[in-house]
This record gives C-alpha cells, structure tokens and sequence, in this order.
C-alpha cells in the first residue's frame, strides 16, 4: 500500500499557474482529488486525456483548471472561444461554467453558458460581445452552428463532460456535427464515470493519442477495521445538516469525526453544529499550530464531542479512539475512506462509520464497497419517533441506574408528601417525564427529513442503460436566494439560519449550503419555500441592514 504521505500532495505541485492555485485555495480544497493530481500534469503537458473516475471525484477542476491555466491572463483586444465545454444537460451547463467562473476568477476568464430554454437573444449579445470559455449542451451548440452565431475555429481546448451521459441521451450524430466545426490541432479532453465499448469508440473518433486516466482501479488496503458498523444514509443535500443533527442525537456518540470535503465546508458546517447546540470544533489545514493544538485537546479532554474535519488536518492525528466516524460527503477517493474509518474501531472496539449521500453520489458509494471490499448497509435516516423512543429507552436506562445506585432517601418524603394526594404511578410518570425532557434538550426543533430509495448496484463495467430515465440532479428541488449581503457587512451563517428560521418560520434544519461571499451570500433552501422565505426576508434586517433578498439568477 502506498500511504498518503509518500505521494506528492498539493495543487502546487502539479505546475499549475499560482493565482489558479490560490482560487482553488480560496474555495477550501486543501488538496487535488485523484483524478485531479493524475489528469492535471498530463493536460498541462498538452496530450489528450480519456478520464475516468465516479461522479463527486471532482472531474470538473480536473479538466478546468488545465484549461484556465492555457488559456492564462493575456487578452490582448479581441475575444475568441478558445476552450469549449460539451456537457449533457442545462443543469450542469450552469454547473460547469460556475465552476469555471469560479477557478477563473483572478484570470478573469469570461465564460458563457449556451443551453437551450435560454434565451437566444441573451446569449448572442453575449457570444458577440466575445467570451474566452463556452460550456455548451450539444443541441443548443448545433443550432448556434448552424446559424452561425458560434465560432468554433479558434479552439484550443475541448471537453467531453459526462460523455457516457451524452451518448445515452443521443448526442452521438450533434458531436459529430459538432467536432466537424473545431481545429484538428486542438487538445481534447474526454471525461465519463462508465468505461463501454461505445466511449472507447468515440475516444478513437475524436482524441489524439490519449492518455488514459483511470481512477476506478485505485486499490486500496481495506485495513483492520473489522469491528466498524458502515452505514449509508441517502439524503437530498438541503436536508444533509437535519440528516447529521438527527444521527448525532439518535447515536450519542462519545466522541465523533466528521469529515468534510474542504475548509469552507468545515467551518460552515462546525457554525451551524454549534448553532444548533452541539459542542462541534473545527479543524483544517488553515488553522495555526497553536489552534490545532488547542481544538485537539478541548476534544481529547472531551470538553467538545464533534470534531470537524478534512482529510489533511486528519491525517497522521494521534486520537486513540473515536465512536464515531461520519463522512458528511462520499469521500471522493477510496483510500481517503478507508483512512477515514480506520479512525474508530480500534483495538477491537466497536466503532460506527456512518456516511451521508447524496442521490448522485451512490455510484461512487457503491464503487468504494466494491474496490475497498467492505460491506456499506443503505439504511434510511431515523424517524421523529426513532428518535423519541431512543431517548425514553435511555430515559429507562438512566432511571434504572439510578434505582441500581440507591441513595433515594433525600427523595423520598417528597415522594410520600405527593403520594398523600396523587396516584404513585402517575407521580413517577410525571418524574420520568421531567427526566425525558431533560434529556432531549429542549426539543431541538425537528423537520421530517424526506427518504430517498437507493439504486440498484451498477454492474461493473456494463454500460448503464436508462435513456433519460435518470432524473438529473435528483437534489433539484433545491432553490438558492441570493441576499445582498456578504461578510463585508458582518453576516454569518448563523444570522442567516436565524433570519430564516425566525421570519419564515422555516426550520433551521431545511436550510442547506449557506455560501457566504464578500459583498452577498447564498443560501439553498427547499424550493417548495423559496417564495415563502424571499417574502419574509424582504422586511428582516441582520446587523441593521436590509438583507435585499432575491431568487439567485442561476436557479
Ligand atoms: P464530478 O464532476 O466528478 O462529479 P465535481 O467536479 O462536480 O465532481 O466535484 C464534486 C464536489 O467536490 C464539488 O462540490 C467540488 O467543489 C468538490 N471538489 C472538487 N475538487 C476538490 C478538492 N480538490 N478538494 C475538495 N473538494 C473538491
Ligand atoms: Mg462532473
């Protein structure tokens, strides 16, 4: 087994230009994915690439970043499309080109998404205004072709995004189409999450001598972890944070790790822990030794119960034992897995490993069961009621204890002043209620979570067949408000969540990804109460400003 540590880490040393080095930094990727560290240098070196690697293991920076880094920070006048984008659906032609508009943004790369359902008008202005990166669905891309409103002949760059996705939709004869119109001397790079004879074919069709980046034959020790419960738990994204506040509550742990995919996640999600109540502290590679140091021993001493981390800050830690490992995203490597559990369970105890996944990321789940060989029972999120009976059941625990101790006598006149007038049954089921109470905190405000039904296993290898059968992004139903405040004016997740759940009288756990920007903030809310939360923010404040709330224009 190579260990994580012997391996070249970083996005800096993969040759990258720093200022798209720091925008990855920016967004709180604290290291390259696998795919990335092996797709990046070969892109860089100018060959083509066939990538593949399951959806959540970042195929998007793995391919951008190369493509930013070509296309660099000279724009000497005139604008020509010099990197185009295919991808298989608008969603993630919105998708891709945030994305790219993101880890552009010191470049200050212009990128356009064309897809159809858009407004043809609204996208000419801006193919005539000139645009260095276009991301396109194919027929959209053709009609503009046809029309002659897309100039494709100063491509340097080509994807093939999700290109499995594309032949099951029928793209097959528009690529064609497409490629036709492009320069024979340009770089393509063609990535897929399935590997089939007819990918291969089109590999052969379109890519020139490619280098073949595989991700799915990562090996991996599975390790000495027998003792670990694996779970798996779908969950749509918005409702991720009520999914972890319901597991921490129904499995008590002693002592937990989550792990998060990047810093920013981190410290958003250790906000939003603490302010639902629980005693969860932050650790990531942007902490100072001395934080580190710190936030490790409040956890050893157990004066906090939930640590919060990425993979890099927990890497090489010395923490006898954890009860509990959650991974709050699929870990976008095996290796990163296994290493990740292989933090409870130790010295032949019982450990639990607990993972949330979206509904898009079940391959990869079922990827790391099957190449890790470990066993990853789907189960579904515990209900109000799970939750209400396992806490009367600790409830009876704690009062059968106290019956075990003895020591009662300071109790018992108070019991025998209160028997003179009431029933003993009923004076004990009035204790065990206060007892109950007591112990459920105050009934943290609880929203039924939404149970989503696992998918079949992939066979591996066999070409998935479900043409258009498979909702796209089946997290959808998620709408994001954009608030014209940013943290410039102060704001915090918390003041969102609190604004939110006050005014609107949404629960705090439906609210998802809060994305907090200097001058504005974005936060994922349930589509279904987007209308309901906007009309409630319109007169709510946070630190005596006008929060100024509006539909986001990408959603
Ligand atoms: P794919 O295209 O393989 O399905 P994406 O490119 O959509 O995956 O990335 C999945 C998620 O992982 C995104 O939220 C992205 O921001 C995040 N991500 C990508 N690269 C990294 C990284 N190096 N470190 C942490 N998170 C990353
Ligand atoms: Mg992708």
């Amino acid at each position: 087994m190579t260990t994580e540590l012997d391996r070249p880490r970083g996005f800096d040393a993969l040759g990258l230009n720093p200022s798209i080095v720091a925008a990855a930094t920016a967004l709180g990727y604290e290291e390259p994915t696998p795919i990335q560290s092996a797709a990046i240098p070969v892109l860089l070196a100018g060959k083509d690439v066939l990538g593949q690697a399951a959806t959540g293991t970042g195929k998007t920076a793995a391919f951008a970043l190369p493509l930013l880094h070509r296309i660099g920070a000279a724009h000497d006048g005139e604008r020509h499309v010099r990197a185009f984008i295919l991808v298989p659906t608008r969603e993630l032609a919105m998708q891709v080109a945030e994305a790219v508009h993101k880890y552009g943004r010191e470049l200050h790369a212009s990128v356009l998404p064309i897809y159809g359902g858009q407004s043809m008008h609204q996208q000419l202005r801006a193919l005539r205004r000139g645009v260095d990166v276009v991301v396109a669905t194919p027929g959209r891309a053709l009609d503009h072709l046809n029309r002659g409103t897309l100039d494709l002949s100063s491509v340097e760059y080509l994807v093939l995004d999700e290109a499995d996705e594309m032949l099951d939709m029928g793209f097959a004869e528009d690529l064609e189409a497409i490629a036709a119109a492009l320069p024979t001397t340009r770089q393509t790079a063609l990535f897929s999450a399935t590997m089939s004879p007819r990918i291969k074919a089109l590999t052969k069709k379109y890519l020139h001598d490619p280098v073949n980046v595989q991700i799915a034959a990562e090996m991996s020790a599975a390790g000495k972890t027998a003792r670990v419960r694996e779970v798996a738990y779908i969950v749509q994204r918005p409702y991720k944070a009520a999914a972890l506040a319901r597991l921490l509550d129904m499995e008590d742990p002693t002592s937990a790790i989550v792990f998060c995919r990047t810093r920013t996640e981190v410290d958003e999600l250790t906000e939003t822990l603490g302010a639902r109540g629980y005693q969860a502290e932050a650790l990531h590679g942007g902490l100072s030794q001395e934080q580190r140091d710190r936030v490790l021993r409040r956890f050893r001493e157990n004066t906090s119960e939930i640590l919060v981390a990425t993979d890099v800050a927990a890497r090489g830690l010395d923490i006898e034992h954890v009860s509990h490992v959650v991974n709050y995203d699929v870990p976008s490597s095996i290796d990163a897995y296994v290493h990740r559990i292989g933090r409870t369970g130790r010295a032949g105890r019982e450990g639990a490993a607990l993972t949330l996944a979206e509904p898009r990321e079940q391959r990869l789940l079922q990827n790391i069961e099957r190449v890790a060989k470990r066993k990853i029972r789907i189960e579904s999120i515990p209900t109000l009621t799970d939750l209400r009976e396992r806490r009367l059941a600790l409830t009876r625990t704690a009062v059968e204890d106290a019956l075990h101790d003895g020591d009662l006598s300071k109790y018992r006149t108070l019991v025998e002043s209160l028997a003179a007038e009431h029933d003993l049954i009923e004076i004990a089921a009035a204790a065990i209620k206060l007892a109950d109470q007591g112990r459920s905190d105050g009934e943290r405000e609880e929203v039924e979570i939404p149970t989503v039904a696992p998918r079949a296993p992939a066979a591996p290898g066999k070409e998935r067949n479900h043409k258009g059968t498979r909702a796209r992004g089946t997290d959808g139903d998620v709408a994001k408000i954009y608030i014209g405040l940013g943290r410039s004016a102060g704001v915090r997740p918390a003041d969102l969540v609190g604004a939110i759940a006050n005014e609107a009288g949404i629960s705090s756990r439906a609210i998802g990804a809060i994305d907090i920007a200097d001058r504005f903030s974005l936060v994922e809310v349930p589509a279904a109460d987007a209308n309901r939360i906007i009309a409630a923010l319109r007169t709510t404040t946070v630190r005596g400003k006008p929060l100024r709330p509006r539909r986001d224009r990408l959603t």
